[in-house]
């Protein structure tokens, strides 16, 4: 459920019509539902403890959307932050997320990455490969710290999905096998600088069949069982993100009641507490890209291109992911036309749909990209030299601009002209 409804005044974000935002804040511009955000983590996190899962950690994945807004509205109910930069982590701390609620994960953290997170008292570093184990070692040793750390385990499944944004094969670069947490989990109970709390998983995004992920969760289970059966001590099992949300092409993908559900199943009685990770699941639903029409140009040969004024700098995942976003009209329209919706971006990627049957559009109309809330802003850049897309946050009737439009003279002040040129 989310809060993106039509009204009297067209489409709302709660109480707040688009095209009042759009008209205040100029477009492209982002959208999140305060309301939708907080229901979807509650949602997700009281799911977990109906299947009796106790205490569980629900660490949101900040890089699905990483504003520090939206990172204070879910850590306020409780979130943790799964993070992947030493950027995120300071997002994470920026928005009164506690340390201890802070997960650092990522294949390539370097020694300064690690070097803050450790001092920032994260509750587990995901280690990734024994040479980030090694790295990791040094830099405690060097600040005198023990550094928490969790194996994180490439189960080997495959996920379904799109093959970009899957992790769990072993030929990703995600993760360490079976065989190899168990050894260096064993290595690092020994080493004075280290102290392996868990272990963790995470097999991919926009998963839509429990059947992988309850596999991958059973052979975690087992090694978690192989662990404590070897006398090392295991904390937590932590089974990463990746449940799929409805993007309105596909068949529904499970609800968080029956995720938890398998969960609860298949770690029924094993003495460790749970963690998880989800990202998409929280913040694709509550947000959309609101976009006006530049042009509709129709080729003499038939084919017509509505032109956007958002492009795949601003929302890359059809570019990129062969992503679906369903698109609608921000005032209703009836009637309909088949278009290829585009930007003005010069690559032939710069596409978000072809062929879609859509209402007849004219220049000015505004049109609101649903489900744009993960994965959106989070991945914009200023390619083209188009300022980087602002965000709103919608809160009842209120709305407040999150994230500012940059100015050209910021943008350009960026750039330095040497002054051997
Ligand atoms: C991306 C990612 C997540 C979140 O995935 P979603 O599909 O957005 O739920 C969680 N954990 C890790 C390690 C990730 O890389």
């Amino acid at each position: 459920m989310n809060h993106f409804e039509y009204g009297p005044e067209g489409l709302a974000c709660e109480g707040a019509p688009l095209a009042r935002i759009a008209a205040e804040v100029g477009t492209p511009v982002y959208v999140y539902s305060r309301a939708t955000l907080a229901r979807h983590f509650t949602v997700f996190r009281d799911a977990l403890v109906a299947a009796g899962i106790v205490d569980p950690l629900v660490a949101y994945a900040v890089k699905a959307n990483s504003n520090v807004a939206v990172l204070k509205v879910l850590g306020d109910l409780g979130a943790g932050a799964d993070t992947v930069s030493e950027g995120e982590v300071r997002r994470a701390l920026a928005a009164g997320i506690p340390a201890e609620r802070i997960v650092f994960s990522g294949v390539g953290k370097t020694r300064r990455e690690i070097e803050f997170a450790l001092r920032a008292g994260v509750a587990e570093i995901n280690v990734e490969s024994e040479p980030e184990l090694d790295l990791i070692a040094r830099v405690a040793g060097a600040l005198g710290l023990r550094a928490k750390v969790a194996f994180r385990v490439n189960p080997d499944v495959a996920a379904g999905g799109h093959a970009k944004i899957a992790t769990g094969k072993s030929e990703n670069k995600f993760g360490v096998s079976f065989a190899e947490a168990a050894r260096l989990y064993a290595n690092a109970s020994n080493n004075a600088n280290l102290e392996p709390v868990g272990v963790a998983c995470h097999i991919g995004s926009q998963i839509t069949d429990l059947a992988p992920m309850r596999a991958a969760f059973a052979k975690m289970r087992g090694l978690v069982e192989q662990l404590l059966a070897e006398g090392l001590s295991v904390e937590r099992l932590d089974l990463g993100g990746g449940l799929g949300v409805p993007y309105f092409n596909n068949p529904e993908p499970p609800s968080p009641a029956d995720f938890a559900a398998m969960v609860g199943e298949v770690t029924k009685g094993l003495p460790v507490k749970l963690a998880f990770e989800p990202g998409r699941v929280i913040a694709a639903n509550a947000g959309v890209l609101v976009s006006e029409v530049i042009h509709v140009h129709e080729r003499p040969e038939g084919r017509k291109f509505l032109v956007l004024d958002a492009a795949m700098n601003d929302l890359v995942r059809p570019a990129m992911y062969d992503a679906f976003h369903d698109i609608r009209p921000v005032i209703p329209r009836t009637g309909e036309a088949v278009y290829d919706v585009v930007g003005p971006v010069c690559e032939t990627g710069d596409t978000f749909t072809r062929d879609r049957v859509l209402p007849p559009f004219a220049a000015g109309d505004l049109v609101a990209f649903m489900s744009a809330g993960a994965y959106g802003a989070a991945m914009a850049s200023e390619y083209n030299t188009r300022p980087l897309v602002p965000e709103v946050l919608v809160d009842g009737d209120r709305y407040a601009v999150i994230r500012q439009r940059p100015t050209y003279d910021e943008i350009l002040a960026r750039d330095v002209i040497p002054e051997w040129i």
